[in-house]
Formats: structure tokens, C-alpha cells, sequence
């Protein structure tokens, strides 16, 4: 075989390659014409090389970014390096359905893109190809696999019964505050919220209508809330309220208002309606507060005197400070 031939059958070889690989292969000139066209493009757009030679790209796409696709492959042209587009960045450069058994998930092929600038055999950079992976499966794996992730840390957060943060996610966040509050001294609020009698409740209405209360006071509990606030189930039937760049009169306005709230409430199961009371203890953040444990044990001293004083009511912590008071920025409403 002359060199000659064996240089044909080289290129006969690389066309048929070409033509077959399971990548899609696009050969543009500077107007976006397109120059090569190869199967897997023919396969998945259903337009046939013979089709579409010549033609410009986005008048026989008019679905694609045009403005950003053109920047990018200007880019490439200009400053004659390789530019790559991710699946993450931008699910698919070209529209194109999704075959795949195993992926019967995806309404489309997501692909990773590769720009490629081609030089003439005078060195001119006159050509863009465009190479196009399908990268559909690795990008159901790596979506799936971050939606049960995120479920995961969901349901690590919440408390089961009622949606709340759970104590561990509560905590975060009181620390978080009691952060601000060190660095800032941003002020806030803790309130530690007990159910009156509970075990009464139980004991008379059984254990699932007691779920239900707590579940009833979960409920008029969040309804209370700011945004910036976060209220958690501490444990059985406590929960613990983090109120931010709220002092103390702020704070026991929360409380009464919600206090008077769940005790005008009733909570029915099986035709009976329960009377249910809460008792509530305030710490607000001041210079007595020198850790968050001690903030939470505050607000637990102040429960605690709740209690003692015949419960459905609101006791403060003392070791008020008049300049934290003022420091409070936004008064609730
Ligand atoms: P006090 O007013 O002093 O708070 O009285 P109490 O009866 O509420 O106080 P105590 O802490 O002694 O009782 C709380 C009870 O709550 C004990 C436990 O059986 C019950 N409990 C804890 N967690 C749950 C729960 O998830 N569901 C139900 N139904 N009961 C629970
Ligand atoms: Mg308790
Ligand atoms: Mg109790």
C-alpha cells in the first residue's frame, strides 16, 4: 500500500468515526454556519448533515441562547482557547430529548459542551467546533443523590410531630444568635415555653390526644413568629423560642400575647375539647450573659418561677440592663 493510500484510509477511518461516535460533533465557520454536521447530532436533532450544511445555526436552532452562545464562542475565536459549558451551569446546550431506558427520569439530554477552536492549515483560527457529551446519567445520579441529601438534613433538622426544628437545629441557631449578640451586640430574646399539667392531659385524654395538643400549640406557636425568628420543640412537651433584636419588653408582649392566645384556644379530639395553658420564661441577651448556656439556664430559672407562681403566665429573668433595653433596634409590633 503507497502512502498515499494508507493516509486515505486514515481519513477514511477518522470520518467513520466521526460519523459514529457517541458525542455529538459540530464544525462552525465564523457566520455560524455550520460546516460538519456528524450522526449523533443527525440522531438527536433528526435534521441530516445534508440537511443543514451551510446553514446558519441559529436560524435552524432558534431555541438556543443565541447572545450568550455567541459571546462564548466569540471568545473562543478571538482569543483561540477552548471554553467548556456545564451541565450544572446550564443543563443542555441543545434541546434534545432523552432516550435513555435507564434515565426514563430526564425529559431531556443533559450535556457538557466543549468549544474548540480549529485552525486552517495556514494557522488561522477560521472554525469552532462544538462538542456535545451526554451526560444525562451522571446528572440524574448527582440531582438524586442532592435531593435525598437534602431530605436527609431536613428530616436531621425537624422534630416528626410537629415540624418544628428539633432541639439540635434550635440550638444552632440560639448559638448562632448569642453570636451576633457577642460580636454585634445584636440583642434578642430566649423563651422557654412549658405546657401546664400535661401529664394530666394524658392521663385523662390519653397519650395521642396529648400529641395532639402539643402538635395544637406547634402550631399557634409558629403562627407567632417573625421571620428572623425560631422557635424549636426543646423536648416532650417544651419548646424554646430564639427572638431576634427583641428585649425584653418586646419579649413579654411575645409571650402573653401567645400565652392568651393558647389558653383562649381548645383543642377538640373525639368530640372533646381541651383546655390547655403554657407557662413561659424569659432571658433577654445583656451583660450578665456570658454564654449561651447560660442564657438557656436563664430563661429555665424564669420557667421554673413561672411555675411556681400558679403557671398560665410570663416570668422574666432579672439582671435587666437599662442600655440593652435601648440598644433593641426594631420594637415588635
Ligand atoms: P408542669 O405544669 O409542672 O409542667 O406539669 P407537667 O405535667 O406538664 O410536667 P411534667 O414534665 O412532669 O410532665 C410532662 C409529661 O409530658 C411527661 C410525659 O409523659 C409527657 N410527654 C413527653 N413527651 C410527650 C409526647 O411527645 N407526647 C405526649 N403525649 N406526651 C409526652
Ligand atoms: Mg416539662
Ligand atoms: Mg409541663
Amino acid at each position: 500500500m503507497s502512502h498515499d493510500q494508507s493516509a486515505m484510509n486514515e481519513l477514511h477511518w477518522l470520518i467513520d468515526m466521526v460519523q459514529t461516535i457517541e458525542v455529538g460533533l459540530v464544525v462552525l465557520d465564523e457566520q455560524y454556519r455550520i460546516k460538519l454536521w456528524n450522526g449523533f447530532m443527525e440522531n438527536h436533532s433528526g435534521v441530516s448533515p445534508n440537511a443543514i450544511k451551510d446553514k446558519e445555526l441559529f436560524e435552524q436552532f432558534p431555541d438556543l441562547p443565541v447572545s450568550w452562545l455567541k459571546q462564548k464562542m466569540e471568545s473562543v475565536l478571538m482569543l483561540k482557547n477552548r471554553a467548556f459549558i456545564s451541565w450544572e451551569q446550564r443543563p443542555y446546550v441543545f434541546k434534545f430529548k432523552n432516550y435513555r431506558p435507564i434515565t426514563g427520569r430526564a425529559d431531556f439530554m443533559y450535556q457538557n459542551v466543549t468549544l474548540l477552536p480549529l485552525a486552517s492549515l495556514t494557522g488561522k483560527i477560521t472554525h469552532i467546533s462544538l462538542i456535545i457529551y451526554d451526560v444525562t446519567d451522571i446528572a440524574i445520579n448527582k440531582l438524586q443523590l442532592k435531593a435525598a441529601n437534602e431530605q436527609l438534613q431536613h428530616l436531621s433538622r425537624t422534630d416528626g410531630l410537629t415540624q418544628l426544628p428539633n432541639r439540635r437545629h434550635w440550638q444552632e441557631c440560639m448559638e448562632r444568635e448569642f453570636d451576633r449578640f457577642a460580636r454585634y451586640s445584636d440583642i434578642a430574646s430566649l423563651v422557654m415555653l412549658d405546657i401546664d399539667n400535661f401529664k394530666q392531659i394524658n392521663d385523662s385524654h390519653g397519650h395521642q390526644a396529648g400529641d395532639k395538643v402539643i402538635q395544637h400549640i406547634a402550631h399557634l406557636l409558629n403562627q407567632s413568629l417573625r421571620e428572623t425568628d425560631c422557635a424549636g420543640r426543646y423536648g416532650g412537651e417544651e419548646f424554646a423560642i430564639v427572638l431576634s433584636r427583641t428585649d425584653a419588653h418586646g419579649a413579654h408582649h411575645f409571650t402573653e400575647r401567645l400565652r392568651q392566645n393558647i389558653a383562649d384556644a381548645r383543642v377538640l379530639y373525639k368530640g372533646k375539647q381541651i383546655k390547655v395553658t403554657v407557662s413561659l420564661g424569659i432571658s433577654t441577651l445583656g451583660p450578665g450573659i456570658d454564654s449561651s448556656s447560660n442564657w438557656l439556664s436563664n430563661a429555665d430559672t424564669a420557667l421554673y418561677q413561672a411555675k411556681q407562681n400558679g403557671r398560665n403566665c410570663t416570668v422574666a429573668h432579672e439582671a435587666e440592663d437599662k442600655r440593652t433595653e435601648a440598644a433593641a433596634t426594631e420594637p415588635r409590633t
